[in-house]
């Protein structure tokens, strides 16, 4: 047992200034206190405010981030021709520089703030799309950069099937991600049994959207999951998909999965750009937990989710850096934010009576995205509590963005004011892995994924 002293903590319901924190080796928060404790504690100081979860990322997107953003041949730029480079990057990979990319990632989201994250992980095959003498080794080489790093995984392995509505055939392009429902499952069972043996590891599962997926198999792999098991789908990103969505079924996506699957609250409805008011009222009352992830949506020219429209109907949230074009809290909260003022015209879209834009998004998007990995001991729990994982992230009070600043305005300031990256210091799951703003293994781990990225960016 540890004690951490911290100028100001985030509880539930208030800051405690100072505050101190006692943990275990089970990673879990047993004891929070604004009293020193009778015997030693470790002074760490600054702002500690609750880890955020990543609840959406495709790890080895971060190795083409920023390779994209130049005009193609094809008359307009689009998610879909970003999908072609996304396929060519894919062709290259192997399990060894998946695990070189994935390290490098899970540092820079350590560094970010971000205590753990849902790995949507559909890369499942050798390069010529043979399985893997083990099926799931795809996944477990990211597991092996969560365990490197010390960040909480989700691990999400994704049941791919097609390549479009109504079961039409996967494409070449498409070989390394197929499976069918059998197979998924001597995948999830592969992670799910690696994942039980760790306190600050989860595993879900991830039917990839209803393009890819038939609705059958979605029963039948949600089927063999347990009631607690997290079940994430990318749903109504994009214009085209919703078009062919009504070609195929008459119904909307959001429609159509509401109307022939049970969803709940074990569901995440990744980005869920484009519902009706609703289908926003429907899939918000059903429990499920939109995944947004707003730097990808802008990047790939998704379109803005309705935010008024879902918080109406009290519907939850979290944050996801998805093909990790950016690796920040402030920016996902900020442009979700900036987004909304932008098409509204008006200002402070998540604020309300009970709190300031800032401090809203920040409790909304941590009690989502911990329940949305399968890590949240109560539903809707916000701040830093006893009993809950020790994921705390701790601001640089002595940074000039909080100068003056009470402890009412400590999120906003973070959250929207200035650039510089103010995380000093980051436990996740009882682990202090960031201090200082620097990860033990941070050099060794960057010299790797140079060599890496320098090795498939010449082929
Ligand atoms: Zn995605």
């Amino acid at each position: 047992m540890a004690t951490y002293h911290f100028d100001h903590l985030l509880t539930a319901t208030r800051w405690l200034s100072p505050g101190y924190v006692s943990f275990g080796v089970d990673g879990r928060i047993s004891k929070i206190s604004e009293r020193a404790p009778a015997g030693d504690y470790v002074n760490v100081g600054g702002i500690a405010v609750p880890g955020v979860a990543n609840l959406h990322s495709h790890a080895f997107q971060r190795g083409m981030a920023g390779l994209s953003e130049f005009r193609t041949a094809a008359a307009q730029d689009s998610f879909w021709t970003w999908r072609d480079l996304m396929y060519r990057f894919v062709d290259r990979l192997s399990p060894d520089d998946l695990e070189a990319i994935a390290s490098q990632l899970y540092v820079e989201m350590l560094k970010a703030g971000f205590t753990s994250v849902g790995e949507f992980q559909y890369l499942h095959h050798d390069r010529d799309g043979t399985p893997f003498g083990n099926p799931a080794e795809m996944s477990l080489r990211t597991l092996a950069a969560a365990e490197a790093t010390g960040i909480g995984i989700t691990m999400l392995p994704v049941l791919y099937q097609y390549a479009g509505f109504g079961e039409q055939p996967a494409r070449d392009e498409q070989r390394r991600f197929i499976n069918d429902p059998d197979r998924f499952l001597d995948i999830y069972r592969v992670l799910d049994e690696a994942t039980a043996r760790h306190d600050n590891f989860r595993t879900g599962i991830a039917p990839h959207s209803l393009r890819a997926v038939g609705e059958d198999a979605i029963r039948d792999v949600v089927a063999e999951i347990a009631e607690t098991t997290p079940i994430h789908m990318h749903i109504a990103e994009q214009e085209q998909e919703v078009s062919d969505c009504v070609a195929f079924s008459g119904l909307r996506p959001v429609q159509y999965l509401l109307d022939r699957v049970e969803v709940d609250e074990r569901w995440c409805l990744i980005h869920a750009t484009h519902m009706t008011a609703e289908e926003a009222k429907a899939a918000a009352i059903s429990g499920s937990i939109a995944g947004l992830c707003p730097t990808t949506e802008a990047n790939l020219g998704d379109g803005l989710f309705d935010m008024p429209g879902w918080r109406a109907s009290a519907g939850a949230i979290g944050i996801g850096s998805d093909s990790h074009i950016s690796v920040s809290i402030v920016e996902e909260l900020r442009w979700l934010e900036y987004g909304q003022r932008l098409r509204d015209r008006r200002r402070n879209i998540a604020a309300d009576a009970a709190g300031s834009s800032g401090t809203n998004l920040l409790n909304a998007t941590v009690s989502g995205g911990a329940r949305a990995l399968g890590r949240a001991r109560v539903s809707g729990e916000t701040g830093l509590v006893a009993g809950a994982l020790a994921d705390i992230v701790v601001l640089d009070l002595d940074a000039p963005t909080f100068a003056g600043h009470k402890q009412e305005t400590f999120i906003d300031a973070w959250l929207f004011s200035g650039n510089s990256p103010l995380v000093t210091d980051v436990f996740a799951g009882g682990v202090h892995v960031i201090r200082d703003g620097a990860h033990p293994d941070e050099e060794a781990i960057a010299i790797r994924y140079h060599a890496t990225l320098s090795k498939l960016l010449s082929e």
